[in-house]
C-alpha cells in the first residue's frame, strides 16, 4: 500500500491494516487496540516525515515520536505493565517494529535533506575562464623559420640522436683524439665512446653515410656542453646546422646561401660580413656577422660597440671529413654552417637573458601566442 493510501489516523479510529501477527483470541482487545495504535502512529509518522521541510523539522519529529520520556511510542509502551504476558510480547514486538520503521524513515529523510543542503560543487554563476591557447617556444619558432628559408633553396630537414658516439661527434669530423680543438666543446660523457652531442654536426656524418650526394639538409636539434648557466650560457642549447654537398660547390655558393638567409631572416639588405676562423671539420672556415639589429651598425652595448653581431660559423667541408664517410673528395665539395638558435631567438625577439628560454614562465611564453 502506498503511503498516501494509508488512512490518516486521528483520535482512536481503527486503521485498515495492522502489521505484525493478527490479534488472536488469546490476545486481549486492549492489546489489539495498542497494536493498531502503533500501526496508525507509524503511518502518521511516515506522512509527516515525508512532508518535513528540513533537518530541524525531522529532529522535532524524532523527539515527538521516539523521545524516551515524552515520545508517542513510549506513551503507548506505558500500558505494557498492565497487560498479560503474551499480550505484552505482542505489543512490545509491534512497538519495536514501529520504532525501527520510524527510525529508518527518519534516517533516509535526513540523508536526503543533507544532500540537498550541501553546497554546489562550484559557483555556477562565475563567468567561464577563457580557453588557454598554447604557443610554440621562441626557439622552435626560429628553428622552423630558418629551416623554411633554406627549404626555398632545396634543403630538407634531418634529425639525429642527442646521445652520440665519440666517433660521430668528434673523430669522424676531423677532431683527432687529444687535439686542442676538443677543448672548445667540452661535453658530458656517458661512458666509453658515448657522449651527449656537443653540436648537431654528427648528423652530417649520419646523413653522408646514409645518402650519396647531392645532399642539402638543415639539422635542428639540442646540444650539450659543460657551460655555466648564466645570462648568456646554458649547458643545453639548440643549434641548426646546414650541409650542402655536390659536384662543383665553391665558397661562392656558401657566401650566396648565407647572405640570402641573413637577408631573409634579419632584414632585407642587411650588411653581412665573413671573418676567417677555424673549425676542424671545415677548411677554409669563417664566422659570419650581421649588422647589429639594435643600433644598425653605430655601436651599442648589445654589440659591445662593434656594430656587428656574430650569428654563425661556416666553411667548406674538410676533405678529411669526406674521406671518413666514404665520399670522394676529388669529385665532391661542399659547405656547412652551424648556428645557435637560442641566441638567434634572443636577437629576433629582444630577449635579454637566455635563462628565460628554460624557465617555463607562462608570463614569458604567453607573449608568443599567435606568432604563427
Ligand atoms: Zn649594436
Amino acid at each position: 500500500m502506498a503511503p498516501s493510501d494509508r488512512p490518516h489516523r486521528s483520535g482512536g479510529a481503527e486503521p485498515e491494516t495492522t502489521p505484525g501477527p493478527p490479534a488472536s483470541g488469546a490476545v486481549s482487545d486492549r492489546a489489539a487496540d495498542l497494536v493498531a495504535a502503533l500501526a496508525g502512529l507509524k503511518a502518521e509518522a511516515e506522512q509527516q516525515i515525508r512532508s518535513a521541510a528540513d533537518g530541524d523539522a525531522l529532529q522535532r519529529l524524532k523527539t515527538d515520536y521516539l523521545g524516551r520520556k515524552a515520545g508517542r511510542v513510549s506513551a503507548i509502551l506505558k500500558a505494557l505493565p498492565s497487560l498479560e504476558a503474551e499480550a505484552r510480547r505482542t505489543v512490545g514486538q509491534a512497538a519495536n517494529d514501529a520504532k525501527a520503521a520510524i527510525e529508518q524513515l527518519l534516517a533516509s529523510a535526513e540523508a536526503e535533506h543533507a544532500a540537498r543542503a550541501a553546497p554546489p560543487a562550484g559557483d555556477l554563476t562565475m563567468p567561464a575562464r577563457p580557453a588557454w591557447r598554447g604557443a610554440l617556444h621562441p626557439v622552435t619558432l626560429v628553428a622552423t623559420e630558418i629551416c623554411e628559408i633554406f627549404h626555398e633553396l632545396g634543403f630538407t630537414r634531418a634529425v639525429g640522436p642527442e646521445a652520440e658516439t665519440e666517433r660521430n661527434n668528434f673523430t669522424a669530423l676531423n677532431f683527432p683524439p687529444g687535439h686542442p680543438a676538443l677543448d672548445m666543446q667540452p661535453t658530458f660523457y656517458l661512458g666509453t665512446g658515448a657522449l651527449l652531442r656537443s653540436h648537431t654536426s654528427p648528423v652530417q656524418i649520419r646523413v653522408m653515410e646514409a645518402y650519396r650526394p647531392p645532399i642539402r639538409v638543415t639539422i635542428p636539434g639540442r646540444c650539450y656542453r659543460r657551460d655555466p648557466f648564466d645570462a648568456s650560457h646554458a649547458p643545453v642549447f639548440t643549434q641548426v646546422e646546414g650541409l650542402c654537398v655536390d659536384e662543383g660547390i665553391s665558397f661562392v655558393d656558401l657566401k650566396a646561401a648565407i647572405t640570402f638567409f641573413a637577408r631573409r631572416f634579419f632584414a632585407a639588405g642587411v650588411n653581412v660580413r665573413f671573418r676567417p676562423s677555424f673549425f676542424p671539420f671545415t677548411e677554409p672556415s669563417a664566422e659570419v656577422d650581421v649588422e647589429c639589429q639594435l643600433c644598425h651598425g653605430s655601436g651599442c652595448p648589445a654589440c659591445k660597440g662593434t656594430g656587428w653581431m656574430e650569428i654563425l660559423g661556416c666553411g667548406m667541408v674538410d676533405p678529411a671529413v669526406f674521406e671518413n664517410v666514404g665520399v670522394d673528395p676529388e669529385r665532391y665539395t661542399g659547405w656547412a654552417f652551424g648556428m645557435g638558435l637560442d641566441r638567434a631567438a634572443m636577437v629576433r625577439y629582444g630577449i635579454p637573458d637566455i635563462r628565460l628560454l628554460f624557465e617555463a614562465d607562462m608570463r614569458f611564453h604567453r607573449q608568443f601566442v599567435g606568432s604563427v
